[in-house]
């Protein structure tokens, strides 16, 4: 499916044969045989050494790889996308590999025939999470570094003791906003916020931080209660309820489209979500081209300020030397790295780019049965930022930050938190 020009996926819902158990390890078995040959992916994450295991004790043979055999590289497949945007033979070559969707179809499959478990689907639940924790976001906060909670927390819920858990806020961002708005023109343009689960619910500072910049940018913001973007559900494989989210969001932020407003994103997970895998999706809405040919990464949209000559440059403080990680979703969003484009406009400041995956990806990075994994995706990344001499280090994706923090106990800003220190609020 051609999705504006840019992208290409072999997941198409409407196949009558998507949910066919024996066309599903028809996928798996022709993917693999090129995967096989080629093993370029060999050390991106658990998925392809167990492929390769597999296929090796069965002397090179897809064929005759058991069901627990085929399944297992599209279970631990986290969705990273790394495999999809180095792959050389993705849509529209004609072998047409895409190995994270051929994981999520499997996933599909199984949660349609073997559900899931009710802590798992809770886990994904952000929306839930969020809303239940905020209003006692002290306490929660308290008890989730309390190790008699996190012993509950690994029995019940299966969520490992030794994970860094985001923070609750003890405010969402939307009621910030709502109590906090300063009057600007709006003469750069109109945005809609999507204020993602991430910000709204766990890191109020980057969000406090981020709408002080559009403001000093005259950018007229809106934020309206959307949900999370879904990408949550599909680590169960639970589609109905990402269709579910991806139809409300639509709908909201349609009617903002149509009144002439922009979608801007601070996070590339989300970014992703809703301008490449709802039309997916949503195959038969119109409205969802029309939306996701309007949103933006917030810095690729600070940026086109930049082009057009708008943008704020007035930076007052220098931020030294900045270790800038580069998220994995971002590469597939396929906008260039307008962050780092952004911090070097301040003065005295120079960024050095760390082209590493965190392992993070949702609960792969805090499950128990995948934190060790995830851990290990991650360690190079880990090394790399402990031996950095830079007087900041920064990312995207607050998950992955949450991952680096843990792992080095080095605090991570997103690149608008650097703007907003440089000009000095
Ligand atoms: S996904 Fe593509 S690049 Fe990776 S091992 Fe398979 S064929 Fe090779
Ligand atoms: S998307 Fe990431 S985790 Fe999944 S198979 Fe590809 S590289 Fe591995
Ligand atoms: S990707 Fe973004 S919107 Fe989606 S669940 Fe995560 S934070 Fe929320």
């Amino acid at each position: 499916m051609d999705i504006g020009g840019t992208k290409d996926f072999e997941f198409n819902i409407r196949d009558p044969k998507f949910l066919d158990e024996q066309a599903l390890w028809e996928e798996a078995k022709r993917v693999y045989s090129k995967c096989k040959d080629c093993r370029m992916c060999v050390t991106y994450c658990p998925s392809f050494p167990a492929l390769f295991d597999a296929v090796d004790r069965h002397d090179d043979d897809v064929q005759k790889l058991s069901k627990e055999e085929l399944a297992l590289p599209l279970e631990l497949c986290f969705h990273c996308k790394q495999c999809y945007f180095k792959c050389p033979y993705t849509p529209p070559h004609e072998w047409r590999i895409d190995f994270p969707h051929l994981s999520l179809r499997y996933k599909v499959w199984k949660f349609k025939n073997k559900g899931a478990k009710l802590t798992d689907r809770l886990m994904v639940n952000t929306d839930l999470v969020g809303k239940l924790s905020v209003p006692f976001a002290g306490i929660v906060n308290k008890l989730n570094n309390t190790k008699p909670v996190r012993v509950i927390l690994e029995n019940f819920m299966g969520i490992d003791r030794r994970a860094k858990l985001p923070p609750i806020n003890s405010q969402t961002l939307v009621d910030w906003y709502k109590e906090n708005r300063k009057p600007v023109k709006g003469e750069n343009g109109k945005i809609v916020l999507f204020s993602t689960c991430l910000f709204n619910y766990n890191y109020l500072e980057k969000g406090i931080a981020l709408l002080r910049v559009l403001e000093k940018n005259d950018l007229w913001v809106e934020i309206p209660e959307v949900q999370c973007c879904g990408i949550p559900f599909f680590d169960v494989g639970d589609i109905d309820t990402s269709i579910q989210k991806a139809k409300h969001n639509i709908k909201v932020l349609k009617s903002y489209v149509s009144a002439g407003y922009d979608i801007v994103v601070p996070v590339p997970t989300c970014a992703l979500q809703i301008k490449y895998e709802y039309p997916l999706l949503l195959p038969d809405d119109p409205d969802v081209k029309l939306v996701s040919e309007k949103v933006f990464d917030v810095h690729e949209y600070l940026w086109k300020l930049k082009e057009k000559g708008r943008l704020n440059q007035d930076f007052r403080v220098s931020m030294g030397n900045i270790a800038y990680h580069i998220p994995c979703h971002l590469k597939s969003l396929n906008v260039g790295y307008r962050a780092v484009a952004l911090m070097r406009l301040i003065p005295n400041t120079k960024v050095r780019l760390i082209e590493r995956c965190s392992g993070h990806d949702g609960t792969f990075g805090v499950k128990k049965q995948t934190f060790d994994m995830a851990y290990k995706v991650g360690s190079k990344l880990f090394e790399d930022i402990n031996s950095t001499k830079a007087d900041l280090v920064v990312s995207d994706c607050p998950l992955s930050s949450n991952q680096i923090e843990m792992a080095t106990g080095i605090k991570v800003l997103h690149p608008i938190e650097v703007l907003y220190r440089a000009y000095n609020f």
